[in-house]
C-alpha cells in the first residue's frame, strides 16, 4: 500500500525562496514520496534549497522544472490544491485527512498531484480552476497561513498516515474504466466552451463564471475516460444542429 505514495506528485507553484524548495524535498523524503515539479521558480538549482534539503537533494536532482502548472499536471487523473483560505468562487474545501483519502484513492488508477501555492500570494483562481479538490489545513483563524514547505510536511505526513491506516485492508474493486488525465479534461472543456458558444447558450462577449462553475462541477465527480467520450460526442450532435442521430 506504501508504494502508491510514489504515485503522489508534490507541485510547487511560483515558489520565491529556494530554501523552501530544499525543506519541502525533505519534508517529502520523510514521509516516503519523491516526485517533486517546480512550475517556474524564482531561482533553481539553488544553494540554499540543497542545503535545506539535507539528504533529500535526491529528490532536487530529479526534480522537473516545467513552465506553467497545465504542463505539471497534464498526465495526472486527480489534481488537489491546497489553500490557506477560502476563495471566492472555489469549491469548499476538504479537511486533510478526506483529501488524502481521496489522493490515495485516486493514485490506484495513475499520478495524483498535490499542488502547493507561492509564499506571497497562494494559487491564482486560474490555478485553483485545474483542481478536483481543494484541501485546507486547519489552522488559527487569525494567523491561518503556514510556511510553504510546513504544508508540504503536513501533508505528506497526512498522505503516509492515511495509507498505513489501510494496509491490511482489503481493497475495494474498481471501475476498469481508466479516469480521464487532466489533458484529455481541458480538451473536453474546450469543446464545450465551443459547442456552448455555437447553440448561443453561452455568449463570449458576457460569458460571466459559467464556465468555471461548469468545470467545477465536472472536475468534483472525477469523470472517466469513457465518460469524456460521451460527453464529447454530446457536444459534437449539439454543434451539428442535434435531430436524430444516424443509425
Ligand atoms: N497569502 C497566501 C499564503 C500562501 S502560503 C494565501 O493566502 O494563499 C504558501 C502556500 O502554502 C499556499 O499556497 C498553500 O499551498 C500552503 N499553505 C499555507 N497554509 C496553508 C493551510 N492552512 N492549508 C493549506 N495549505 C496551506
Amino acid at each position: 500500500m506504501l508504494e502508491v505514495l510514489s504515485r503522489i506528485r508534490v507541485v510547487l507553484v511560483g515558489t520565491t525562496h529556494p530554501g523552501n524548495i530544499g525543506s519541502a524535498a525533505r519534508a517529502m523524503k520523510t514521509m516516503g514520496l519523491s516526485d517533486l515539479v517546480l512550475v517556474d521558480p524564482k531561482q533553481f538549482p539553488a544553494a540554499d534549497a540543497t542545503a535545506l534539503a539535507a539528504g533529500a537533494d535526491d529528490l532536487l536532482a530529479r526534480a522537473r522544472v516545467v513552465p506553467s502548472l497545465e504542463e505539471a499536471i497534464d498526465d495526472c487523473v486527480w489534481v488537489t490544491g491546497t489553500s490557506a483560505r477560502q476563495r471566492g468562487h472555489s469549491v469548499p474545501p476538504l479537511a486533510p485527512e478526506p483529501a488524502a483519502r481521496g489522493l490515495l484513492d485516486h493514485a490506484r488508477q495513475g499520478t495524483v498531484a498535490l499542488v502547493f501555492g507561492r509564499e506571497s500570494s497562494g494559487l491564482t483562481n486560474e490555478e485553483l480552476d485545474h483542481c478536483n479538490a481543494l484541501v485546507q489545513i486547519p489552522t488559527n483563524p487569525g494567523f491561518s497561513s503556514l510556511n510553504l514547505a510546513a504544508a508540504v510536511q503536513v501533508m505528506a505526513y497526512t498522505c503516509r498516515a492515511t495509507a498505513l491506516s489501510l494496509v491490511d485492508k482489503p481493497i475495494p474493486a474498481y471501475d476498469p474504466d481508466p479516469p480521464a488525465t487532466q489533458a484529455e479534461l481541458d480538451a473536453m472543456f474546450d469543446h464545450l466552451q465551443r459547442a456552448l458558444v455555437a447553440i448561443e447558450f453561452l455568449d463570449p462577449e458576457k460569458p460571466r463564471h459559467l464556465m468555471r462553475r461548469l468545470r467545477h462541477l465536472y472536475l468534483r465527480v472525477g469523470l472517466t475516460r469513457s465518460e469524456v467520450a460521451i460527453l464529447r460526442g454530446i457536444l459534437t450532435h449539439a454543434e451539428r444542429g442535434g435531430g436524430r442521430p444516424r443509425a
